[in-house]
């Protein structure tokens, strides 16, 4: 079984397990049961994540049988709500390098999405025409995103710049030629891969998107990589990485690096230099097919 099937089998379990205890009368799942949040290290998101799904599999106490009585109607209890609250000891809202999370609170907690099965469609839906930040008052369309649903490999930019903005298609304009070209490369096509941005509108003048532009807009793309689950994100220039992992860190230490995606367990992040900067900066293209060869590598196994 592939790690995606795998995943999904999980998911299935878990939320029959939900299920199960609704019927037990649980009223309540708070996050207790969820693994407290050490400071998380790259390597201790496994760990994390099956500590997750041990806790969430562990077969419940079942209780004792009860002496059995005609029950009539009155006597039953209401139909429990089981609720998920509290994010503060999801590891999801601390940063993999012991920073507190940037954007912690605006996403959805670990458990909620393992358990989400909503898809892109849903979520564009969800967006609607989009008032949620100022961007709302200048851009021309939304970009939210295109390619491949089942998508292994996702890149993520920054934002819409002219071209994206006037079309509503993400990548369109001269760095996304680029972007387009850097997936040839690798020998895969744009329609195999999904590509989105930390913020879905435009931003005036291609100035980078504000903290409380990007705050309003990161849970849709949050929820995007959980409909899809890549297997890998390569995370294009600052804005993305910074979002993605939730840290100050920069660009230049980073790039390169496979690093865990702190929201889902098994998803993969590599850093590398936007298409913008690399028609700005032509010396660093070769740095880029460095990360660009380990994307490939990773993606066929070799990694
Ligand atoms: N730059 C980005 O970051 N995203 C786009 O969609 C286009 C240019």
């Amino acid at each position: 079984m592939n790690p995606r099937e795998e995943l999904r089998e999980l998911i299935a379990h878990a939320k029959e397990h939900l299920r199960y205890y609704g019927e037990l009368g649980l009223a309540h799942i708070g996050e207790t049961s969820l693994p407290a949040a050490p400071q998380p290290k790259v390597e201790d998101h496994a760990a994390a994540a099956s500590a997750l799904t041990a806790s969430a599999l562990t077969e419940p106490k079942r209780p004792e049988p009860p002496a059995p009585t005609i029950i009539t109607p009155p006597q039953f209890a209401p139909k429990p709500t089981i609720t998920m609250t509290t994010k503060k000891e999801d590891p999801a809202v601390v940063s993999l390098f012991g920073e507190p999370a940037l954007f912690g609170e605006a996403a959805p907690s670990l458990t909620e999405t393992l358990l989400s099965d909503e898809t892109l469609e849903d979520i564009r839906r969800d967006l609607g025409d989009c008032r949620r930040c100022k961007l709302a008052s200048t851009r021309t369309n939304i970009v939210f995103g295109e390619g491949s649903p089942k998508a292994e490999l996702m890149f993520v930019g920054e934002g819409p710049g002219a071209d994206e903005d006037a079309t509503g298609r993400p990548f369109v304009g001269r760095a996304g030629q680029l972007l387009t070209k850097m997936i040839e490369a690798i020998d895969l096509k744009r329609e195999d891969v999904y590509i989105a941005n930390v913020v879905k509108s435009r931003p005036p003048g291609n100035r980078a998107p504000e903290a409380d532009e990007v705050k309003a807009c990161i849970p849709f793309l949050f929820r995007q990589i959980a409909a899809i689950r890549p297997k890998l994100i390569v995370a294009l220039g600052n804005p993305a990485m910074q979002a993605l992992l939730d840290t100050k860190i920069g660009i230049t230490k980073m790039r390169g690096q496979l690093l865990d995606y702190p929201r889902v367990p098994r998803i993969k992040v590599l850093p590398t230099f936007h298409p913008a900067y690399l028609l700005r900066s032509p010396d660093k293209k070769r740095e880029a097919w460095e990360d660009l060869k380990k994307v490939r590598a990773f993606l066929r196994g070799e990694l």
